[in-house]
């Protein structure tokens, strides 16, 4: 299956592109227009679906192709913004109702699973993480009695399943892990049963609301009275682009030389984090570690990313070999809570839910509840605590106005394939962003010599990209928009391709 980036996911191998039984747009007003089949598109889906609600999903590419398809699934109740944090932000009360948040989360993984038979490889683990020096140790203790005052069972321990020299560990029952695009496919064939309509290979470009909502693909327009944006970050340019930072994060699965394999998922303490547990498929087993996360486009080589994570894992594991590689992308909310709920600035029928960090297996399964809830029963299941409007940022509307104003600067000018080869240097495989003539362009030269030209302006609010040389992509550090080689739109909030620069060669 395709995803958005060059690199294989553990989870594609040997696995094809879903294929759904819709393959004509529909006529009529739907009740619900879910935008991106990732987790959070198919398992809203299915729960409005369920519910009784006419719901049509519309996906880009196809589904798993977002961050869903990089992701490494772990189902945490602990979270990446740790209930100390979750206290001292939202009170004992706002922090209590964020564990059973997760609680319900997990239940609906569970009950999904069971309902409509998926087989996903789905296991209840244990959890560890542990401290490596006196600060930490410091800090663990804290996470430790904050997670147990919302109901979280949590112990110390005297050892960790992971040969990774520690001070001090805690324990946390009732973790657990799956294989995430097998369970999504199986998310979307119970949509599909239930009699929900899955569009792949089509993009939203806009959403107005005309009485109802109006939406403009690229095979066509379509109606609904509700739109959910669940694209992971939404579409074009809204306050909470300026609210949700874009993250690269990196992945590896390893064979042990030992074949011994912990059954448990463990984490680090640093900032970032590496994380490591153990997923068979197929009758392998492979350790799957991750971390070195970094700004969006803020690093320059991201290849020394994967070097760095596999040194790490090499350190404390037999590795015998790497056999997957990859990296995605995640959104950091403000506050350390996702943005689920009534997208700031539109039409009070359009929803949205983002900022999950590292939690998005669970958060995705709360905006499921959050966002039925909020449609079937306009009521919020958890008091409004996750309502994206919970953060105001001022005189950002005339900002949004001058940004989302997209001007084409190269059109009709033609550039030398031999001039830019000169001024770029580049080896096959690499990319740059080159000053000719006072333009800037966006240059890669591809495996077999070919060069491809685009502008570097993202058409979201005018940044510049750069180079991702792990995933051969265009990336943009402000909101994190991102582009194939030859300048598609990968991944949102850009709804428009880059510009196209003209080479000739003579
Ligand atoms: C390396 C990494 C590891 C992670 N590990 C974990 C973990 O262990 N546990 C955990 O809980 N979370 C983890 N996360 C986070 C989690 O994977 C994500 O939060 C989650 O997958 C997001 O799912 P989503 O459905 O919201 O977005 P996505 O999976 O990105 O889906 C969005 C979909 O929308 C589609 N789309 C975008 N624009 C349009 C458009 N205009 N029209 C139609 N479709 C569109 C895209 O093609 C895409 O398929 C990890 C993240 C990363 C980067």
């Amino acid at each position: 299956m395709k995803r958005d980036g060059t690199c294989m996911s553990l989870w594609q191998n040997n696995i094809e592109d879903y294929i759904s039984k819709t393959q004509e747009l529909p006529s009529g007003i739907a009740d619900v227009m879910i935008i991106g089949g990732g987790i959070t598109g198919l398992s809203t889906a299915l729960q409005l679906q369920k519910a009784g609600k006419k719901c049509v999903l519309v996906e880009a590419y196809n589904i798993g192709f977002g961050t869903t398809g990089g992701t490494t699934a772990h189902i945490n109740t602990v979270l990446d913004t740790p209930y100390t944090d979750l206290i001292r932000d939202f009170g004992q009360e706002g922090a209590q109702r964020v564990a059973d948040a997760t609680k319900d989360a997990i239940a609906l993984i569970k009950n999904n699973i069971e309902e409509h038979q998926i087989n996903c490889d789905f296991k209840i683990v244990k959890g560890f993480l542990f401290a490596q020096n006196e600060s930490q140790s410091k800090v663990l203790g804290e996470i430790l009695e904050a997670s147990r005052s919302v109901g979280i069972d949590a112990n110390h321990v005297p050892a960790i399943p992971a040969p990774i020299p520690f001070e001090k560990a805690i324990h946390i029952s009732h973790q657990a892990q799956f294989h995430p695009i097998k369970y999504l496919y199986g998310l979307a064939e119970a949509f599909e049963k239930e009699g929900g309509l899955l569009l792949q290979h089509t993009r939203v470009e806009r959403v107005e609301e005309k009485g109802t909502i109006h939406v403009k693909t690229s095979r066509g327009p379509m109606e609904a009275r509700y739109a959910i944006y669940a694209t992971h970050v939404p579409l074009g340019v809204n306050v909470l682009h300026f609210r949700a930072a874009p993250y690269r994060s990196y992945a590896i699965a390893v064979k042990l030389k030992s074949n011994v394999y912990h059954d448990a998922v463990v984490y680090d303490m640093y900032d970032p984090y590496h994380y490591y547990r153990t997923q068979d498929i197929d009758g392998e087993s492979y350790l799957v570690a991750g971390g070195n996360d970094h700004k969006t486009a803020h690093e320059a080589n991201a290849q020394f990313c994967f070097q760095n994570l596999e040194s790490h894992v090499r350190k404390y594991f037999d590795v015998d070999s790497v056999k997957f590689k990859w990296s995605s992308q995640y959104f950091e909310s403000i506050d350390g809570l996702p943005y689920i709920g009534h997208l700031p600035g539109n039409p009070k029928s359009v929803y949205v839910a983002t900022g999950y960090g590292g939690n998005g297996m669970v958060f995705s399964h709360v905006a499921a509840l959050e966002l039925s809830e909020k449609i079937l029963n306009n009521r919020s299941k958890y008091k409004d605590l996750f309502d994206p409007s919970r953060i105001k940022l001022a005189g950002l509307s005339n900002f949004i106005k001058e940004q989302a104003d997209v001007v084409a600067k190269f059109l009709g000018k033609w550039f030398y394939v031999k001039d830019l080869e000169a001024l770029a240097d580049l080896a096959p495989g690499d990319a740059k962003v080159v000053k000719y003539e006072g333009h800037s362009i966006a240059l890669h030269k591809d495996d077999m010599g070919n060069f491809h030209a685009v502008s570097p302006t993202c058409t979201h609010v005018h940044c510049s990209v750069a180079w991702n040389n792990a995933e051969r992509s265009w990336d943009c550090p402000c909101h994190g928009a991102r582009y194939s080689f030859d300048g598609k739109v990968l991944t949102g909030p850009a709804s428009k391709d880059l510009e196209p620069i003209k080479l000739k060669h003579e």
